[in-house]
């Protein structure tokens, strides 16, 4: 295991977001992402850091800062040793977490836990090289409107890919969501699995970002209901408990 990684953050908390909202996971945040979303909500990953801020206990906020990059071996150490009290997995996130996919299919065998990964889902190459190791995918579809670029072949092959594991897609909307775009998404998921759960994140209305009505919202997740058999409205639950 010669490879290094660019890492972020790693610590442990509740997951905020999506079908395993409330459960406790470790975190661990990589640098890097090939988007440039609009209403990004970690621009700080976007881009390779200089150094790792690292739990030392689980849930204790006790951080010490790690000089990048970190070797495989000494990241599997700082992920298992927060893992001595129980968690329900490991999250990948980012930034895009495949975006250092080579050095994530070394690791993840050494992780003493289930693997969640987080990805916008537009990697689908990256996907096919640590798929065997993840036990559960969170998929962002992202609406050409947001990233200024439509990625709709991409998403298809990787929901492909990502359907052969426990998977849900994630599609944040906001005041400006094109609906157009919306039941696109919808029918993408409906093409890949009628069964694939879909949660509809309503924007956390920062930095600028207009909320989307709550009328709206209804109307998004009745109009997904036409084609999809579970679809959930759940917005970001960890910024209004105060947790990273
Ligand atoms: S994919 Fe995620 S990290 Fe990358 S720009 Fe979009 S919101 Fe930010």
């Amino acid at each position: 295991m010669s490879q290094n990684v660019n890492v972020v953050e790693i610590f442990s908390s509740i997951q905020g977001e999506g079908q395993f909202v409330g459960y406790r996971q470790v975190f661990v945040r990589l640098a890097g992402c090939n988007l440039e979303c609009e209403f990004c909500d970690t621009p700080s990953s976007r881009t390779m850091v200089n150094s790792a801020q690292i739990e030392k206990t689980a849930g204790r906020r006790d951080f010490q800062t790690i000089v990048n990059p970190i070797s495989l071996i000494e990241l599997s150490n700082y992920i298992n040793s927060l893992l001595v009290i129980p968690h329900h997995s490991v999250s990948f996130t980012g930034g895009e977490p495949l975006c250092q996919a080579k050095a994530l299919a070394k690791i993840l065998p050494q992780i003493k836990g289930r693997i969640y990964l987080e990805s916008n889902g537009t990697l689908p190459t990256e996907l096919e090289l640590v798929l065997p190791h993840i036990d559960i995918i969170s998929m962002d579809i992202k609406l050409p409107s947001i990233i200024r670029q439509e990625m709709w072949q991409e998403h298809s092959k990787f929901l492909r890919l990502a359907a052969t594991r426990n998977v849900f897609v994630k599609i944040v909307v906001t005041g400006s969501t094109n609906t157009k775009e919306f039941l696109k998404a919808v029918n993408l998921i409906a093409s890949v699995d009628e069964n694939i759960p879909l949660i509809i994140q309503p924007v956390t209305p920062i930095n600028n970002c207009e909320g989307v009505k709550p009328d709206t919202v209804l109307l998004y997740q009745e109009q997904a209901l036409s084609s999809l058999n579970d679809v959930r409205v759940i917005p970001q639950t960890h910024k209004f408990i105060g947790q990273l």
